[in-house]
Parts: structure tokens; C-alpha cells; sequence
């Protein structure tokens, strides 16, 4: 476990007052705990059922984010102690994260992932159809959810000018709602961009949360 590395990232993301969250998906236990013992309390997971066993078996006070594509038959897994869904790309998910929340008796913190990648296989709503569903004021229908924000995943590519720019275009859009829509609602102020490869790019263009896996516990 790369200790150094750790408190380097930590440090360039406190200084900026984001949140580095430790994506520890294919990660074992033991290798969860060591950054545990570090203070890291912030774990995000791609999968339901590798994020419900992890919840089980390590310590209660860890905050587990789910990162990746979230499928409706499984939210009712992760819906009694889910820290916060990063994945929301429709409103059928939505609509299905609401109703288990209000089952759990919670509200579910959540950010609608945007599709700002130069790739067809990223999930996410276009800039278009996430305007669409707030101008329509659809989210009165889900109390049970509160939006946090919004995620994106940059372009896998070389091309830091290409990943500057979609970061900065998804910080646009975050600006722009944020004041069209949610003005005066202190939930909304997170914005999750920023892996490996890319966080500080991601920290320069206004991230708040930042989420870090192969940098921390090395190759998957
Ligand atoms: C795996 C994953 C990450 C972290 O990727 P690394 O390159 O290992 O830092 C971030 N976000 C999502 C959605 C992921 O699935």
C-alpha cells in the first residue's frame, strides 16, 4: 500500500476543500483497512453486491459511495446504508431510489451522472435531457431523494487538453443549474469528476469529490 501516495492525494484534495474518495472496487478487506487506519473514512465501489459484502464485514462508520451503473432491481440492496449514488442516469432509476429510500425511511443522497466523454459507452444523461428533467420540475415527485450534484467521467485519452475542456464543461453546466434550479438549496453543491489518471485536472476545474482507486492500492 502506497502510504506516500495517499497522503500526497489527500493533501491536494483538502487544499481545495474536496473529498478524495478511495474506490476500492476489486480490493480486498485487509486492503480497505489499511487506508482505514490512515483516517480514510470514504470508500466508493462500481458493483452492488461487492459494495453490500464490504458494508457487512468492515467497520460501520465507512461512508460507501456506489460509482458505477446501477441497475433498478438492485437498489433496494444498497438503499439502507448507500452514502451517496453518483450513477443516476434516468428517472426510472430515480423514481426506483425514491421508493426504497422512503421504505428505509431516509433520504438518499444522489448526483445525476452526465455523459461528457467523446465515448458511446459511458452512461449518463446529455446536458439536454438533465435541462429536460429539471425545467419539467420532476424531482418534486421524489422527496425521498436529495440531489447532491452531478458526476462525469472525462474521455480515456492522452489528450489533457480534451479532458481540461470536458471537465470545464461539465463545471459550466454544474454553475448553470445550480442557479436555474437549485438557488437557496444547500444540498446541491457537489461536483464528482476525477479518477487516477485525472484528478488533477479535475481539482484544477472545480471538483469536490474526487474518486481514486488504482493510484491508492495499485493495479487492478
Ligand atoms: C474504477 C472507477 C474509478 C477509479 O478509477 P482509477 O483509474 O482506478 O482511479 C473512478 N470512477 C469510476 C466510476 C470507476 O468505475
Amino acid at each position: 500500500m502506497k502510504n506516500e501516495i495517499y497522503t500526497q492525494i489527500l493533501e491536494e484534495t483538502t487544499r481545495v476543500n474536496a473529498r478524495l474518495i478511495a474506490v476500492s472496487k476489486t480490493k480486498s478487506a485487509p486492503e480497505i483497512l489499511h487506508l482505514y487506519h490512515q483516517g480514510q473514512r470514504l470508500f466508493g465501489e462500481n458493483k452492488v453486491q461487492e459494495l453490500t459484502e464490504k458494508q457487512a464485514i468492515l467497520p460501520l462508520d465507512i461512508e460507501w459511495h456506489l460509482i458505477g451503473h446501477l441497475q433498478r432491481n438492485k437498489v433496494k440492496f444498497i438503499a439502507p446504508f448507500v452514502g451517496m449514488i453518483h450513477s443516476v442516469d434516468s428517472e426510472k432509476l430515480l423514481a426506483e431510489i425514491n421508493k426504497e429510500a422512503m421504505k428505509n425511511e431516509r433520504i438518499i443522497p444522489c448526483l445525476l451522472q452526465i455523459h461528457i466523454a467523446d465515448e458511446e459507452t459511458k452512461f449518463g444523461f446529455s446536458p439536454d435531457e438533465v435541462m429536460d428533467l429539471l425545467k419539467q420540475h420532476k424531482l418534486q415527485n421524489f422527496p425521498n431523494v436529495a440531489i447532491c450534484g452531478l458526476m462525469g467521467m472525462a474521455t480515456n485519452t492522452e489528450n489533457e487538453v480534451q479532458i481540461t475542456q470536458e471537465f470545464a464543461s461539465l463545471k459550466k453546466l454544474f454553475d448553470t443549474l445550480k442557479e436555474t434550479f437549485f438557488s437557496g438549496n444547500p444540498h446541491f453543491k457537489e461536483l464528482s469528476m476525477g479518477m487516477s489518471s485525472d484528478y488533477k485536472m479535475a481539482l484544477e476545474q472545480g471538483a469536490t469529490l474526487i474518486r481514486v482507486g488504482s493510484l491508492l492500492f495499485g493495479k487492478r
